[in-house]
Order: C-alpha cells, then sequence, then structure tokens
C-alpha cells in the first residue's frame, strides 16, 4: 500500500456513495479515514458497522461552518490528509432544492477550503461532481468537453451551478498551484445504501412497489437517464482516485445505457413480476430530458467500463430494500 491512502478523509461518508467508498477504501488498504458528515442526508445505518474500527472516526458536524472547517484543517498540520474524497451534498432534487443554501455552500465553499488545503500539502483531492453540470443537454450523449446547458436561476440551480463552481475552484487551484486535484462527473447511480425516503426515481420506485402503491411518473415518462450500479462506479473512483497521472483531469463516470422512464418502468415490472400502475404528474421544472455519458475517456484513462446490466443491478438492490423494509 503506498501512502497515498495513509490519512483519508471522505466528506459525506455516511451517504449512499460515501459509505460504500469508505468500505472499499479499507478493502484497498487504508490506514486512517475519517469521515465527516452531518447526516442531513446520510443515514446512521450506512456507518454503524464501523463504529468499532479502530481505522475510522467519524465526525459529526456540518462542514459548511467554515469557521469550524477552516481550524480543523489546520489542526491536521503535523500528519497531514494524504487524500480528500469531497463526497459531501445532497443529491436528490427534492432534497437539495430543501436546503438551497447548504448545498451551493458545501460545493463551493467547502470545496474551496478544501482546494486550498490540498495546495499546501501533497494530498489528492477527489471531487463528487455530476452530469447535472451538462443541465438539460443539447448533445447526447454528453462528453465531458460539452459545456452544458444550465439554468443559473432555477429551482436545481442551488445543486448543479454549485457543483460547476466546485469545478471552477478545483481547475483554478490546480492551475495556479499545482495542487493535485480532479473531479469525477458522476451519472445517476444506484444501489444499497441509498435512502429509500430520498426522493430519486429507484429508492421511490422500489418504495412504491414495497407498499404496492402506484410508481409515480413525473412528465410523459419520455425523458431519459442512465443508471450505474455503485459498484461500477466504486471501481471507477478508485482506479480514477489511484491513477498518478490524472492531476486536474476531468472525467464521466457512469453506465451509457439510456432508458426512458417508461422503460424503467418495465424492468421494475420484470423485476417485481407484477405489472404496475402508473400514476403521472407534473414534470419539475427543469427537469433534463435526456442524459446519457460519453465513457470514451474513461474508458482510454481508466479502462474502465461497468458491468452490472440495470436489471441484475435492480434486483440486489431490491434485496437490500426488502431486507431493509423487512417485507
Ligand atoms: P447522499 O445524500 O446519500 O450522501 C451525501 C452525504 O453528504 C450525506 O451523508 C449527507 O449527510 C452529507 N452531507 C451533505 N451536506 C453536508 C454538510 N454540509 N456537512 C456534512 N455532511 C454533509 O448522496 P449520494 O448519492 O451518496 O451523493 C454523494 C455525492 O456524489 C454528492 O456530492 C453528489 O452530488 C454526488 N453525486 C451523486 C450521484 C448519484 O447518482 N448518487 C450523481 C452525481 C453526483
Ligand atoms: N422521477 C419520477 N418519479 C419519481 C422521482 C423521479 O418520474 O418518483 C423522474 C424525474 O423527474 C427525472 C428522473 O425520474 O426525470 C430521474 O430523477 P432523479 O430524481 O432520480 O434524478 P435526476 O437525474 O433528475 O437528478
Amino acid at each position: 500500500m503506498s501512502n497515498l491512502f495513509r490519512k483519508v478523509l471522505v466528506t459525506g461518508g455516511a451517504g449512499f456513495i460515501g459509505s460504500n467508498l469508505v468500505d472499499r477504501l479499507l478493502e484497498e488498504g487504508a490506514d486512517k479515514i475519517i469521515i465527516i458528515d452531518n447526516f442531513v442526508t446520510g443515514q446512521r445505518q450506512n456507518v454503524t458497522h464501523l463504529l468499532n474500527d479502530h481505522r475510522v472516526e467519524i465526525i459529526e458536524q456540518d462542514l459548511t461552518d467554515s469557521t469550524w472547517l477552516a481550524n480543523w484543517l489546520a489542526s491536521q498540520n503535523l500528519e497531514p490528509l494524504t487524500f480528500i474524497f469531497h463526497f459531501a451534498s445532497p443529491a436528490s432534487p427534492p432534497r437539495y432544492q430543501a436546503r438551497p443554501v447548504l448545498t451551493y455552500l458545501v460545493n463551493s465553499l467547502v470545496t474551496h477550503h478544501l482546494a486550498q488545503y490540498t495546495s499546501q500539502y501533497s494530498t489528492r483531492l477527489f471531487f463528487a461532481s455530476t452530469s447535472e453540470v451538462y443541465g438539460d443537454p443539447l448533445v447526447n450523449p454528453q462528453p465531458e468537453s460539452y459545456w452544458g446547458n444550465v439554468n443559473p436561476n432555477g429551482l436545481r440551480s442551488c445543486y448543479d451551478e454549485s457543483k460547476r463552481l466546485g469545478e471552477t475552484i478545483c481547475g483554478v487551484w490546480h492551475r495556479q498551484t499545482g495542487a493535485d486535484v480532479r473531479q469525477a462527473r458522476i451519472f445517476n447511480t444506484y444501489g444499497p445504501r441509498m435512502d429509500i425516503d430520498d426522493g430519486r426515481v429507484i429508492p421511490s420506485f422500489f418504495q412504491s412497489i414495497l407498499n404496492n402503491e402506484a410508481l409515480t411518473v413525473f412528465g410523459t415518462g419520455e425523458q431519459t437517464r442512465s443508471f450505474c450500479y455503485i459498484d461500477d462506479l466504486i471501481e471507477g473512483i478508485i482506479r480514477f482516485a489511484k491513477n498518478d497521472d490524472l492531476s486536474g483531469q476531468t472525467i464521466n463516470l457512469g453506465n451509457p445505457q439510456e432508458f426512458n422512464l417508461l422503460e424503467l418502468v418495465k424492468i421494475f415490472e420484470e423485476l417485481s413480476g407484477q405489472n404496475l400502475e402508473k400514476q403521472f404528474s407534473e414534470l419539475p421544472a427543469d427537469d433534463p430530458t435526456r442524459r446519457r455519458p460519453d465513457i470514451t475517456k474513461a474508458r482510454r484513462l481508466l479502462n474502465w467500463e461497468p458491468q452490472v446490466d440495470l436489471l441484475t443491478g435492480l434486483k440486489k438492490t431490491y434485496e437490500y430494500f426488502k431486507q431493509q423494509s423487512g417485507k
């Protein structure tokens, strides 16, 4: 094990992706992992298994308290962090829209503090950006070179514009100081440890099935998404994180198989063995009409390709939700 994961900070480590990432980092041989999370959208059950692990420290704290954050980072100077994974941020549209200020601060101001710290030590920073930086894209699939079509002052902008600013901040510190900063644009990812109440489409559909309710489809259901299973995403993150030659890079991570929501419902019918009732409701403002990653760059630089097809990944996720709900 190199020094890369000697002392790692995972912000948002109690969340869906963050907690899966922590488990993988431990498998990778990380010596020490510090999770900072205020549980605003994360779940305690995601980190219960880590409570007695001497390699893991969990700090319950809102990172947007920048006095606290600056002091805490300064207190790490004797044995500096070797790696920072910045994954803290609500990711579900209803949840980030319910906390717009926290959302834009955690992706901008907090990223600023972390990038500044990174530039002072030989720390590597990995920023969890998003396919939302492409907004409602006018090109499909979306390559990293596409600049996006984003409403700067809409309901989603507290999230997508702050992720864009987060990328700007990472780029500025990288260019000005040579800081080792890299960013993944993560496309819709699903799997165990999602919160079933989170409001994103996959947990919502499972919740409806488990409660014998109709699936709520927003709009006509013709909008598309491309869903990546968590294990595939984590593999891509780890390959990107460990590669010494990718400082300053931005890479899409997602599954390029594209489905519209009506097709997604059909897959849920196959999975559950039931004919599922659909209830249509109004499409939320600025809901992107299509989304599909161009992963040419990830294939080339990371030799990475998602392995888990949607039906297989959904089956694993269904098992998780059934077990959680006791049904
Ligand atoms: P999640 O809501 O499950 O996890 C986010 C975690 O961050 C939670 O544990 C939450 O409590 C914590 N958090 C949020 N604000 C915080 C704050 N101010 N201080 C401390 N902790 C805070 O979401 P997720 O799906 O695991 O997403 C993780 C990251 O990946 C986010 O940055 C998100 O934008 C990004 N991302 C996720 C997806 C996806 O499909 N899951 C897609 C694109 C980008
Ligand atoms: N959606 C839906 N029903 C739901 C939740 C979401 O039809 O219960 C739709 C939503 O309008 C969007 C797609 O599913 O078009 C994916 O939504 P999600 O919130 O999972 O992620 P997004 O990609 O929009 O951030």
